[in-house]
């Protein structure tokens, strides 16, 4: 009766839903991949892959770090899939504090060399991570634990975690800000692209969704928005980067069009540091 009870809420409420065994076979998943989770943030399974971001000339600048979960019995699951279930269940604290001890341990040895020391980490940031009391404080903690300098430090949002209490998110950003970290804005395009939030935000950059890229060069109305985000981004002084970059044809329709970073499979797929060090030294 509870189950049926929150469907219907979560059907709009002042509605009415038939318990289905399908729905106890849902919530018996979730649970199982939430304590599989719990027990593979304890063994090391998760880890992170890095993602190439290149510049105009095809010039490697940075990377997106982004988080991998090999099951013993599953083999690798995809974020899509256990991020959500992370943020319901609060696991995403733990997760994400581990994914910036990675990114900023990462930093700190890439410092090291001079073929890496000017390298960027972009590192995804979720809502309920975000709005956390201690954020903050973790992030700048993270960096100084690692002596890592947090001005090659990128944090990524999205635009729905910052509806709500704007004034907060933007208090947030500042803090870090003036510590020198940068923040982009994931998938843009795909929420409300409100234009009054890219004005007021402090931000550095927007990542044009990779949809639009995908789409650009069969359907008008898809090449028409990725050529407005880029307009948009560099008339505000933005940085502006194209994901989900596949193809040479993709890359010379934003480079046509003024965009100056790249990130997709045509650069790179997402592959573990050992990997990419070795691709970084082979350029
Ligand atoms: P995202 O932040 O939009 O990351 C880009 C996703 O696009 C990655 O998927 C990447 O592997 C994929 N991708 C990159 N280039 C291409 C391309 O050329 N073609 C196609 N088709 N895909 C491409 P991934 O790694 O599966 O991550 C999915 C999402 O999970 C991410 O989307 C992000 O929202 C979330 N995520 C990943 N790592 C983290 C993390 O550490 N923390 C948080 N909060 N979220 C994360
Ligand atoms: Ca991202
Ligand atoms: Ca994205």
């Amino acid at each position: 009766a509870d189950l049926a009870m929150y469907e219907a809420k979560a059907g709009g409420r002042n509605t009415l839903r038939f318990f289905d065994p399908a729905m106890q076979a849902a919530v018996n998943a979730r649970l199982h991949l939430e304590a599989d989770m719990r027990q593979g943030l304890e063994r090391g399974e998760f880890s992170v892959h890095y993602q190439p971001v290149v510049d105009e000339r095809a010039r490697l600048v940075g990377a997106e770090v982004l988080l991998r979960w090999r099951h013993p019995a599953r083999g690798m699951v995809s974020p899509a899939e256990f991020i959500p279930l992370a943020e319901q269940s609060g696991l995403i604290l733990p997760l994400g504090r581990f994914v910036l001890q990675q990114a900023c341990a990462q930093l700190a040895r890439w410092a090291q060399s001079p073929a890496t020391a000017r390298l960027r980490l972009s590192v995804n940031v979720s809502a309920r991570q975000f709005r956390h009391a201690d954020f903050v404080a973790e992030v700048l903690e993270a960096l100084r634990e690692h002596a890592a300098n947090p001005r090659r430090l990128t944090l990524e949002l999205t635009e729905s975690m910052l509806l709500g209490d704007i004034e907060d998110a933007i208090a947030r950003m500042q803090q870090l800000k003036r510590e020198g970290i940068g923040f982009a804005l994931d998938d843009f395009g795909t929420g409300y692209s409100s234009l009054s939030f890219l004005k007021r935000l402090p931000l550095d950059q927007i990542k044009i969704d990779q949809g639009f890229v995908r789409d650009a060069l069969v359907d008008p109305n898809d090449a028409a928005i990725a050529r407005s985000i880029i307009a948009l981004a560099n008339s505000l002084g933005l940085d502006v980067i194209a994901e989900g970059v596949e193809t040479e044809e993709h890359h010379h329709f934003l480079l046509q069009h003024g965009c100056r970073a790249f990130q997709g499979y045509f650069f790179g797929r997402p592959v573990p540091h050992t990997d990419f060090e070795r691709a970084v030294l082979n350029r």
